[in-house]
């Protein structure tokens, strides 16, 4: 049986990127969902006793979107903190300059990839096999590991990660995504 990871923060610690009322919805209802529909798809197939990458790799239809939705949220929640620093260092940032030219162009075209993406999805930064970066954008439940990429980064756009604090303005839910980035994470995943 899948569980819902527990969240790295408090319920508030976000606010006001995104509000305590968001998070009981988004996190308490959404990604549990995903959770409780993932233990029910399984029963009785070959998925019962499979680890949840497996599935994502493996699955198709409602057992390979609610297994990627679970594994997209947590990734998402690990991606942001209450404490976040302003800017990559080190090797990550070394690799957003040689690909992007600077961390504000990276800003620039990862906003653009957010704002840009058409219906439900999310915006990955991502590793290449070549070992230098990548932006992609997935639709619904997508995920770049498919596609032989490691994931570094990702930013919700579905309307249930802003909708009851921005309304229709994903724009500015990503403007104030940027300012809790938990850039620690980030780094350890890239190396
Ligand atoms: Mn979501």
């Amino acid at each position: 049986m899948f569980e819902l990871p527990p969240l790295p923060y408090a319920q508030d610690a976000l606010e006001p990127f995104i509000s305590m009322r968001t998070i009981e919805f988004h996190y308490g209802k959404h990604h549990q969902a995903y959770v409780t529909n993932l233990n029910k798809l399984i029963v009785g197939t070959e998925f019962e006793h499979s680890g949840l990458e497996a599935i994502i790799k493996n699955a198709k239809g409602g057992i390979f979107n609610n297994a990627a939705q679970i594994w997209n949220h947590t990734f998402y929640w690990y991606s942001l903190s209450p404490k976040a620093k302003a800017a990559p260092e080190g090797p990550l940032a070394d690799a957003i300059n040689s690909k992007f030219g600077s961390f504000e162009a990276f800003k620039e075209k990862f906003t653009a990839a957010c704002v840009t993406l058409f219906g439900s999805g999310w915006a990955w930064l991502v590793k290449t096999e070549d070992g230098s970066l990548d932006i992609v954008q997935e639709s619904n439940a997508g995920n770049p590991m498919l596609k032989g990429l490691l994931p570094l980064l990702t930013c919700d756009v579905w309307e249930h990660a802003y909708y009851l604090d921005y309304q229709n303005r994903r724009p500015d839910y990503v403007t104030e995504f940027w300012k809790y980035v938990n850039w620690e994470e980030i780094e350890k995943r890239f190396l």
